[in-house]
């Protein structure tokens, strides 16, 4: 299928899911109904459930295979350190300024005023990770097992490794790499089947989520829901754009024309790791970033790089210490965006962990960690808009270093556009 119809067919898709579900919600059928039972919860359910299964199963080779011979292009050395660390930078600059600009927003809309606390026994949160374990967690022991287990930091570790090995062995080294190259096309290759079948996926999964999603919370939480959208709109449309037309020196309407599908599979399954080969691919072949640089920055980006989910962390701080009258003061504040930062790290990039390292940011600063019953209600739709701006953040920041270290092809942008 041609890009534009299959970009076109993608948007149809969601758009049918998003009505039809509604529409079969509002109709309220009991859960013997033969709609429910044979298309909701059966039909739409299995095909979107092997649509994400089948993006998924992509992660873990497309990043190991395209991050080798990636690294092993680079070659190590002064290069790759630096692209590193431009990129560690953007990601933690793109983070602290999402959360700053929620907690701007949500100290003047004051989201959590006046709300009623009653019903907020039912959450339990989990432990969230320690700091130390955060960081020890990025070294892997056994390479097999960080893949069977889906680790993104340790597979993109090894990759590494066996990138710059690749470059130091001569002979031998070439001949893994040109496997790898080799590889690294095949996989693309299944990543655009999929694609081909993604309306389809993004319709059973958003006909199926939708059927069965009330809108009644949002009424309840209007407030804090508005103000979480608000600013993923403003973060998305003011930051990030700027941050593409100056720190990338392209035009963020160009960027987002070509991205949207992206954006479209991340709202659709609500994870910025299953939607990795999609980011990917695009990042490469219509935005022009070169392999050394996204796959890099993308695989990355998907595990550690969170903007959306750190806006929400932001104001759902500021509406609990609200509910509960809590002040936190203003070394508080700074508390919570130095916590939600490094929580955004240790975020996976799978539907609803934001509302897990959340405790930790409320346990920071003294909050109750009950609090978050309160808005568990309104998550599953606010995490479908995040995780769009998270691949989004990913993709921004990609950009800015490939075109600073002139890993940027210009005829692809052109060519996609
Ligand atoms: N679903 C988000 C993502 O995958 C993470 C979160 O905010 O829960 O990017």
């Amino acid at each position: 299928m041609e890009a534009k119809n299959l970009t076109r067919n993608i948007l149809i898709g969601m758009l049918l899911g998003v009505v039809l579900g509604s529409i079969f919600y509002s109709m309220d059928l009991a859960a013997d109904n033969p709609i429910k039972v044979f298309l909701i919860d059966g039909l739409f359910d299995l095909g979107g459930s092997i649509f994400v299964i089948s993006l998924k199963l992509l992660v873990v080779p497309l990043v190991f295979v395209s991050l080798a011979c990636g690294a092993s292009n680079l070659g190590g050395g002064s290069s790759m350190g630096r692209i590193g660390l431009k990129t560690l930078l953007l990601y933690l600059f793109t983070t602290a300024a999402a959360i700053s600009l929620a907690l701007l927003v949500a100290t003047f809309v004051n989201p959590g005023e006046g709300i009623n606390m009653a019903n907020t026994s039912e959450f339990v949160a989990k432990e969230s990770p320690s700091l130390k374990s955060v960081i020890l967690n990025i070294f892997p022991n056994n390479p097999i097992q960080a893949m069977a287990e889906g680790n993104m930091l340790q597979v993109i570790v090894f990759a590494i490794l066996v990138g710059i090995s690749i470059t130091k062995c001569g002979d031998a080294g070439q001949r893994v790499k040109g496997h790898l190259n080799d590889w690294n096309e095949l996989i693309m290759r299944m990543v655009m089947m999929l694609m081909s079948v993604a309306p389809i996926g993004v319709f059973c999964l958003l006909i199926s989520l939708f059927s069965n999603m009330g809108f009644t919370a949002i009424i309840d939480l209007f407030t804090y829901f508005i103000t979480v959208v608000v600013v993923l709109f403003i973060h998305f449309s003011v930051t990030l754009a700027l941050m593409i037309r100056f720190g990338a020196g392209l035009s963020p309407l160009a960027v987002i024309k070509r991205y949207s599908p992206v954006m479209a599979y991340a709202f659709s399954t609500s994870s910025s790791n299953a939607t990795l080969p999609i980011t990917l691919k695009t990042v490469e072949h219509k935005l022009g970033v070169k392999n050394e640089v996204a796959s890099f920055t993308i695989p990355l980006g998907a595990t550690i790089n969170m903007d959306g989910t750190a806006i929400m962390q932001g104001v759902a701080t500021v509406f609990i210490a609200q509910a509960f009258n809590v002040d936190i003061g203003m070394a508080g504040y700074l508390m919570v965006i130095l916590t939600a930062t490094l929580a955004s790290i240790g975020t996976a990039g799978v539907p609803g962990v934001g509302l897990i390292t959340l405790a930790m940011v409320l346990q920071q600063v003294g909050l109750p960690v009950e609090g978050i019953a309160l808005i568990i209600g309104v998550d599953r739709l606010l995490d479908m808009l995040r995780t769009a701006v998270n691949v989004t953040g990913d993709a921004t920041v990609s950009l800015i270093v490939a075109r600073s270290e002139d890993k940027f092809d210009q005829e692809i942008f052109d060519k996609a556009g």
